[in-house]
């Protein structure tokens, strides 16, 4: 038979390995109180926008991910995840996804649509433009 004091001892060790597995999950060396060689730390101050239940990153490391839309594989450096976090003010679950070729070719066609809706916009007018409008109206009724 366990004494009371035996049995309050058993479930708060169990509870703190629970919490230290649950640490240790997301951040994989966070209970030991160390840092990865090559890690960024982190600035809670600057992550202050990030409304989260969940912990805040101490450091960055960098991390593979395959681009979603050429599958290539890419690093995301610690350098650009705190720019990217602190920054830029990035949502703290939000992750890299593209390679940087990706993201150029969605940013050129982005700038290029821009510039044609604003040669679209300055080209001369019509002189019966108000004609052309009224037709192109859908039937009533
Ligand atoms: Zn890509």
């Amino acid at each position: 038979m366990k004494s009371n004091r035996q049995r309050r001892a058993e479930i708060k060790a169990k509870r703190a390995k629970r919490v230290m597995k649950l640490t240790t999950l997301r951040h994989p060396r966070h209970a030991f109180g160390e840092t990865p060689a090559g890690s960024l730390a982190a600035d809670h101050s600057a992550l202050s926008h990030n409304n989260t239940y969940g912990l805040l990153p101490d450091y960055y490391v960098d991390q593979c991910f395959i681009c979603r839309d050429c599958g290539a594989q890419e690093v995301w450096t610690a350098a650009q995840q705190k720019w990217w976090y602190e920054v830029a003010k990035g949502h703290i679950d939000s992750r890299a996804v593209r390679c940087r070729a990706c993201r150029k070719r969605i940013r050129d066609r982005k700038t290029a649509q821009k510039r044609h809706m604003e040669a679209m916009a300055a080209r001369p007018r019509h002189p019966n433009e108000a004609f052309f409008r009224r037709r192109m109206r859908p039937p009533a009724g």
